[in-house]
């Protein structure tokens, strides 16, 4: 099966469950980042890391169990080493980083840390906590790096139950820009 109807199978058939105890589900999570990222105009492949950059809670069987146990299941790794068969670093570097971006975005941007729903802020001490200021220009300083901070602000953004977004297979045709074998 290609990558493109792989995507597709998981996001319908393990897509329907709740994001995290947020107000959406994985679906229409997913939906709503690549929206957000489309908005702004984002390169495609940055769209398809928006639209990819959960798929590691898609790829395991219990992500809710492993949530209740307060772990850290490293979902963004799982989900980087799933796409790096198929997308080049330009998707999965944004997709891997997207929770250091947060951790980054705590440490620089002090409106940042108020506006994160209880969840995240759960997520975030189990991921570490906010970066000091060494590890904060040392994560800047990475390629892609700045293509994870967007990203990581449309994933706090994409959870809102009344938002509008287009179907998955438009967004898909994005992703299928983007697949390199
Ligand atoms: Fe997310």
């Amino acid at each position: 099966m290609g990558v493109i109807s792989e995507v597709e199978e998981m996001i319908d058939k393990k897509g329907s469950d709740l994001y995290g105890s947020e107000a959406v589900t994985q679906r229409e999570h997913a939906l709503q980042c690549a929206a957000l990222a489309e908005v702004e105009n984002a390169p495609a492949s940055l769209i398809a890391a928006a639209l990819l950059h959960d798929i590691g809670h898609l790829l395991e069987k219990d992500f809710e169990a492993g949530m209740r146990n307060g772990e850290d299941r490293f979902h963004e790794n799982l989900g980087e080493i799933y796409l790096k068969s198929h997308f080049g670093p330009e998707v999965t570097e944004p997709v891997r980083m997207h929770v250091d971006a947060k951790r980054y975005l705590c440490a620089t941007d002090p409106e940042y840390f108020s506006k994160l729903s209880p969840a995240s802020v759960h997520t975030l001490r189990l991921q570490g906590g906010p970066m000091n200021e060494e590890e904060a220009e040392a994560f800047i300083a990475q390629p892609y790096a700045k293509d994870a901070v967007r990203l990581r602000i449309w994933d706090d953004c994409g959870k809102d139950p009344q938002m509008k977004t287009e179907p998955v297979d438009y967004y898909l045709s994005y992703v299928n820009q983007c697949v390199q074998s």
